[in-house]
């Protein structure tokens, strides 16, 4: 049987995913090993998950001695890691309740039927939900209509969306109706590029919602757990939503998501929202071990440090390279938008010297490395970056 398994998944898996051509087998805090053993500094943070680094100690003990003593009940019963990490995230947060759910996406559909249900039974029937341009919210039907998403091969679209600009507080009050329940929005957005909202927008959203019996909502699945210098996004602008998702950084590289409410809108009932693994004991001993470590370790504070110095690298780079168009971001959720399309090249040169990318956009590439990472991990990785883009940009132009 093959071992070749760039063909196994060729031939095996559904093909939805565009991949880089690399099968990684281990990873140790920043660093990720591939099946020839080859090294590289990951700087896609397993897609914004591995916060506290890759192979934590401390997760990989809990989940190791959790899985020795129970890996699932039900939630017919209580089960202590689930409400272990129920407490430390309310505890730490601006939130009265949680919900434990699997994934991001899942933890946004909790949140939506959460506000729809607000506002149907205390808003005189309001259902609509205003959202962003350019926000990702999941995969699911309701989240791809609630990021905007084109739908047109899986009709019919769940209603009740409106899309708006972002970071623009006159378009949501065009689309703020009498039947309006919410406005959604990520505290800073990763796959639409890494956009910044200013913090004046994000107060006067936050205003206009409590002027006119609206819930704010975040989803912070990427944005929260440290990913901006503060353990939760809300935190980095001032503001404080209704009601919260978390995923990714959450459960330390294992799969969760949740979503977390102000007790005023804890609306749902028995019988309106469930699920099977959501609060297992397993995910949420890892999520339970992965929260409290980055509390105890301040990591937020690191991911504050690191941040400023790779955006100052970076900054270092626009000034030599003239097709770098902007450096931008918050805490370790960054971008570096190019004038000319080089994302796919860069990453290829960049896979080759051994650092790890991402590009949400073909003229955009992201950063979002643990948030343990190190200055000196940090700053091989801008000049790896400065050989992979002059690289990227020479292959860009050659193909034109
Ligand atoms: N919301 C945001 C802001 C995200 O960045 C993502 C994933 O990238 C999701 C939701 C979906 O999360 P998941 O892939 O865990 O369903």
């Amino acid at each position: 049987m093959t071992t070749d398994w760039k063909e196994v998944e060729k031939k095996y898996y559904m093909q939805v995913v565009r991949r880089q051509p690399i099968v990684i087998v281990r990873g140790e805090g920043t660093r990720v090993w591939d099946d020839a053993g080859k090294e590289y500094l990951d700087f896609t943070g397993g897609w914004a998950v591995v916060n506290v680094g890759h192979a934590n100690p401390v997760v990989a003990e809990a989940i190791a001695k959790q899985a020795k003593a129970l890996l699932q009940t039900s939630n017919q019963f209580y089960t202590i890691p689930q409400l272990e990490l129920a407490r430390i995230l309310v505890d730490n947060s601006c939130m009265d309740r949680i919900f434990i759910a699997n994934s991001g996406a899942e933890a946004n559909e909790g949140m939506i039927k959460l506000a729809r249900k607000y506002g149907i039974t205390k808003k005189n029937g309001a259902h609509e939900i205003i959202t962003m341009d350019h926000s990702f919210h999941g995969r699911t039907l309701v989240t791809m209509a609630a990021s905007g998403k084109p739908l047109d091969s899986f009709l019919p679209a769940p209603m009740g969306f409106k899309v708006v600009e972002y970071n623009n507080l006159d378009a949501i009050k065009r689309a703020t109706t009498e039947k309006t329940a919410a406005v959604m929005m990520e505290p800073v957005q990763g796959e639409g590029g890494v956009n910044v909202p200013s913090k004046e927008y994000m107060k006067a959203v936050r205003k206009w919602c409590t002027d006119n019996g609206m819930l704010l909502i975040f989803d912070e699945v990427q944005s929260g757990i440290g990913r901006l210098g503060t353990l939760f996004g809300y935190q980095a602008f001032d503001v404080e939503p209704d009601a919260m998702s978390l995923a990714k950084g959450l459960g330390g590289g294992a799969p969760i998501g949740a979503f977390l409410t102000k007790e005023f809108c804890n609306v749902l009932a028995p019988g309106d929202h469930g699920s099977t693994f959501g609060g297992n004991p397993l995910a949420s001993a890892a999520a339970y071990a992965a929260v409290k470590y980055a509390i105890d370790n301040n990591v937020p504070a690191n991911a504050v440090k690191m941040g400023e110095r790779l955006r100052a690298g970076l900054g270092k780079l626009k000034t030599k390279h003239s097709f770098i168009k902007e450096v931008r971001g918050v805490g370790l959720l960054n971008a570096v938008e190019f004038n000319i399309e080089i994302s796919a090249a860069t990453l290829t040169a960049a896979n080759g010297l051994g650092l790890l990318l991402n590009a949400p956009r073909p003229n955009i590439v992201r950063w979002m490395p643990p948030l343990t990472v190190n200055a000196a991990e940090v700053d091989k990785a801008v000049g790896l970056f400065e050989k992979a883009i002059v690289e990227g940009a020479k292959t860009a132009t050659a193909k034109k």
